[in-house]
């Protein structure tokens, strides 16, 4: 018996940031390359508060090609935020999200959505390899993984933004309150049947990367400690490895004191003081870190603010389903 394929809107989410090279190349790129596959599509650029020309090139792709879209924030917000906007904008039976500089190659997303056509609901886009990159930055993303892989428990080496979700993973991530979403994990998180393909990270051809070390450690911070609250759990581990040491040290000194030779060790003692201090600050800065998140949380302010949107004439039938 033949499977019943399912058919629809792909909605294809693009972040940018001062990408004002990239954007014409990859609209038609991307149009191209799913036209001639025969699927419908719909593209939505989430210009992230670049100081350059990215958004009048948005707006003359979204004049251009009646299949485009963009939104604009007000600032930079990051580029969860703008996944988050794109999958709330999306119209889509099913949304993908991809780098604007076409580091993820498109070509992969005709393969993601026959994938999505057999019936797979989350399609991740694996890493086969990182593509040319400072051997700072690998080592800086590879700490990053190994730590954030170990806190979530969900295996984060190869993973990436690179992801194709269905109607409903979409709708269940939007309806998610939390401010600070880690798309990555959670798109993992939620379950679903999910499909992986795999691609080899592109060179990029425009600009350059907007991560710098400290953006990344930034990243690397805010995404681990809104994930998982085991930096919390060393903070005890901390506490207990101290408490174990000092019940040592403790009837070591009393034992010194009954046979009479107490006064040695004044160095012990400095370096005690010096070392459970800075232990003492730095589990009070995990705990405030926390404290911090649950401030922001509580503010709820919105994930992002839209200043302006274009695109999406209705009338020319492409873009015509609404959520
Ligand atoms: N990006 C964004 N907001 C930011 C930083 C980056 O929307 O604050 C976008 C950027 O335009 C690109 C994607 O996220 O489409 C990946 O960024 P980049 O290429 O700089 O990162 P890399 O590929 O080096 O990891
Ligand atoms: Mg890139």
């Amino acid at each position: 018996m033949q499977e019943q394929l399912k058919t629809g809107l792909m909605s294809v989410i693009l972040p940018a940031y001062n990408e004002e090279g990239s954007v014409p190349r990859a609209a038609q790129v991307i149009t191209g390359i799913l036209s001639q596959a025969g699927i419908s599509h719909e593209l939505i650029f989430v210009n992230d508060g670049s100081r350059d020309q990215t958004w009048d090139r948005i707006q003359e792709q979204s004049a251009q090609y009646p299949q485009v879209r963009g939104v604009k924030f007000s600032r930079n917000f990051g580029k969860e935020a703008a996944i988050f906007a794109g999958l709330a904008q999306a119209r889509g039976d099913c949304a993908a999200v991809l780098d604007c500089d076409l580091q993820h190659p498109p070509e992969k997303l005709v393969d993601m959505y026959r994938l999505w056509q057999h019936g797979y609901q989350v399609v991740e886009g694996v890493k086969i390899s990182r593509g040319r990159e400072n051997p700072l930055h690998t080592f800086a993303a590879k700490t990053f993984y190994s730590a954030i892989s170990g806190a979530t428990g969900i295996d984060m080496s190869r993973a990436s933004d690179f992801k194709l979700l269905d109607r409903k993973a979409v709708d269940t991530l939007i309806a998610m309150r939390e401010k600070h979403a880690f798309f990555r994990a959670l798109s993992s998180w939620i379950g679903f049947s999910t499909a992986q393909v795999e691609f080899a990270v592109q060179p990029r051809l425009e600009g350059e990367s907007k991560w710098s070390l400290r953006s990344l450690i930034k990243y690397a911070l805010t995404n681990i400690t809104s994930f998982s609250a085991a930096p919390l759990q060393l903070v005890t581990l901390m506490g207990v490895v101290v408490f174990i040491c000092s019940v040592a040290l403790g009837v070591f000194c009393l034992w010194q004191w009954a046979t009479g030779q107490a006064l040695e060790g004044f160095t012990t003692v400095i370096l005690l003081q010096l070392i459970i201090g800075s232990i003492l600050m730095i589990c009070l800065g995990i705990i405030g870190y926390y404290v911090a998140k649950i401030y922001e949380e509580i503010k709820d302010r919105p994930r992002y603010i839209v200043a302006e949107e274009c695109g999406g004439r209705r009338d020319d039938g492409q873009a015509e389903k609404t959520v």
